[in-house]
């Protein structure tokens, strides 16, 4: 019986055997704590009705231990160099499917009518290259596959703006994106020591929880997002001066915006960082009706 690929001893045995030089380009940390992977799968809640998803392989240190408790696990990794490796590393388990793909390319909906079996619960469970966290999450809450959560390790300095609360330092545009499509948490912070190399920044793992609907119901998704984001184009100035200069359709008349925001009763004094969702929601609606 083999150890476990995560413990540091065979970890080295298997980049030593291929040779295989780890690439800074593609946030190649890879994870050498058994305990911590546990901990993440017992967070993503796994059993055997779950469909995991999993972004990076690598040498298959995560994927192995979710493929101990899931029913099924579809990993997308991009290197090529790994899928001799993955193909050594992860023969003992027949539950397991590695697509050769960028994932931010790939077609996941196609890839999942293809291989998914049928469970009742698809998640996903990464530990994420720290070049592309953001786009990756994105792109997955975006394409309405029918996901229960994301639970990914992270920078801890993105774990703290996806899950900020309104009025917080971190709060702001990204905090908004996320929390639209779920209810996002904090489930624990990793030292640097349990990854080979360590990476130059703290992590976190964040649990996204995926919401029936969303957050907020607004009559246009792309103007709400345009007005959050131009409420956080220059976080010092007022949310009546942000709108007024940062909406991308040009200037709005700041008559327009005055009349909206007291419409929504927000002062028009107050900042975009201390709005909520839901305020957002509306402020977004009534400017839409006005413009429109
Ligand atoms: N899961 C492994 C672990 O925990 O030890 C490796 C995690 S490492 C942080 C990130 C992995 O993502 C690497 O294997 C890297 O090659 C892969 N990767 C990087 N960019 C990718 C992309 N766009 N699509 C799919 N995989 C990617």
């Amino acid at each position: 019986m083999h150890k476990d690929i995560a413990t540091p001893v065979r970890t080295k045995q298997i980049l030593e055997k291929y040779g295989f030089s780890f690439k800074k380009s593609l946030g190649q940390n890879f994870l050498i704590d058994t305990n911590i992977l546990r901990n993440i799968v017992d967070a993503a809640e796994v059993t055997e009705e779950t469909a995991a998803i999993e972004i990076g392989p690598g040498i298959g240190a995560l994927t192995e231990q979710i493929a101990k408790r899931a029913g099924q696990v579809i990993a997308f990794e991009i290197d090529q160099r790994l899928l001799p490796i993955l193909a050594e590393t992860l023969e003992p388990y027949n539950n397991i499917k590695i697509i050769h793909e960028d994932i931010l390319k790939a077609d996941v909906p196609k890839v999942l009518k293809e291989e998914l079996k049928p469970y009742s619960e698809l998640k996903v469970i990464a530990n994420l290259p720290y070049y592309v966290t953001t786009p990756i999450i994105m792109k997955l809450l975006s394409e309405d596959l029918p996901l229960q959560s994301i639970t990914v390790m992270l920078q801890k300095e993105v774990a703290d703006r996806m899950t900020a609360k309104p009025g917080t330092k971190d709060y702001g545009s990204l905090s908004i994106a996320v929390q639209y499509y779920t209810n996002a948490e904090t489930v624990m912070i990793v030292p640097k020591t349990v990854f080979v190399p360590q990476p130059n920044v703290d992590s976190a793992v964040i649990r996204l929880t995926v919401r029936k609907g969303r957050a907020v119901t607004v009559l246009d998704e792309e103007f709400f997002f345009s007005v959050v984001r131009a409420s956080f184009a220059q976080r010092r100035k007022t949310i009546l001066n942000n709108l007024s200069t940062n909406l991308p359709n040009g200037k709005v008349e700041k008559d327009s915006i005055l009349e909206a925001l007291q419409m929504a009763q927000i002062d028009p004094k107050r900042r975009g960082e201390t709005l909520s969702i839901e305020e957002f929601g509306f402020l977004s609606d009534t400017l839409y009706k006005l413009l429109n």
